[in-house]
C-alpha cells in the first residue's frame, strides 16, 4: 500500500487484546513520517510488538490546541502522519477532532481507518436495539451532569455511555433516579481482555452487582431506552 503525502491517517489501535489491529493500520503505522500519540509511552508498546519504528511525537488534550496549527503547516507541506491515541479511536472521547477539523478546513486530506472501538461490542453484546442509538461518551462530571441524565431518561433509543470505576456506581444509582430502577441496562468491562465481562439487569441490579463485587476495570454502560 503506497501512504499518500499531505494526508492525515486516523488509526484506530487495540482496546485491550494487541492482536485486534488490522493489517492496513500496521502498514500504514509503518510507513508515515510521523505518529502521533496521546502518549508516547504508551504506544511504544505496541508500536513495539509490531516491529514499527516510526518517529513518534505527543498529541495530547493538554497540547493539541497549541499544536494543531503547525502540524497543518507540516501536513500542508507534504508530511504524511498517523493520528492513534491511548486505546480505541481517536476523537471517540479522545483527542483528534480538533485535529482532523482543522486539516479539512486547511484543506489537508484526513483518511479515517476503521478497527477497535469499545462502544460497538458492548452495544452489540447488550441485546438492546442496534438500529437506532444515541453515543454519549462521558457523562458530564459536575456542570450540565443533571440536566443531561433528565434529557436521556426521555431517550428511546439506546444509550451508551462510557465510565470509570470509580464514578460507574454513582452513574448506575443517578440513573436508577431519573430513568426508574427497572430500566434495563448493561454493562460490558475490560472487553477483549483476559477478564472480560458483560452483565445485564436492571439499573437496580446493576447497581447491586457492583457494590457487591468492586468495580475494576474500563466499562461501557448500556442502558435501553425509553419504551
Ligand atoms: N477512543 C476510545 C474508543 O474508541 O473506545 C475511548 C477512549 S476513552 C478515554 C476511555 C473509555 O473507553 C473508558 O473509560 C471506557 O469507558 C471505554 N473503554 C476503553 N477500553 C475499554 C475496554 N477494553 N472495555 C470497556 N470499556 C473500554
Amino acid at each position: 500500500m503506497e501512504i499518500q503525502s499531505s494526508t492525515l491517517y486516523v488509526v484506530p489501535t487495540p482496546i485491550g487484546n494487541l492482536a485486534d489491529i488490522t493489517h492496513r493500520s500496521i502498514d500504514v503505522l509503518s510507513k508515515v513520517e510521523l505518529i502521533l500519540c496521546e502518549d508516547t509511552r504508551v504506544s511504544q508498546k505496541l508500536l513495539k510488538h509490531y516491529n514499527i519504528d516510526t518517529p513518534t511525537k505527543s498529541y495530547h488534550m493538554h497540547n493539541e490546541h497549541r499544536t494543531v496549527d503547525r502540524l497543518v503547516e507540516q501536513l500542508q507541506q507534504g508530511m504524511s502522519m498517523a493520528l492513534i491515541s491511548d486505546a480505541g479511536t481517536p476523537a471517540i472521547s479522545d483527542p483528534g477532532f480538533l485535529l482532523v477539523r482543522a486539516c479539512l478546513q486547511s484543506g489537508v486530506k484526513v483518511t479515517s481507518l476503521p478497527g477497535p472501538t469499545a462502544f460497538v461490542p458492548a452495544l452489540v453484546q447488550s441485546g438492546f436495539p442496534t438500529d437506532r442509538f444515541v453515543f454519549e461518551g462521558f457523562l458530564p462530571h459536575k456542570k450540565g451532569r443533571k440536566s443531561r441524565l433528565s434529557q436521556l431518561a426521555e431517550e428511546t433509543k439506546t444509550i451508551v455511555l462510557y465510565e470509570s470505576p470509580h464514578r460507574i456506581l454513582k452513574t448506575l444509582a443517578q440513573c436508577a433516579q431519573v430513568m426508574g430502577p427497572d430500566r434495563q441496562a448493561s454493562i460490558s468491562r475490560e472487553l477483549t481482555k483476559a477478564f472480560e465481562e458483560t452483565v445485564r439487569g436492571t439499573l437496580e441490579e446493576l447497581e447491586a452487582h457492583f457494590t457487591a463485587h468492586t468495580p475494576k476495570g474500563e466499562f461501557v454502560l448500556v442502558i435501553q431506552g425509553k419504551n
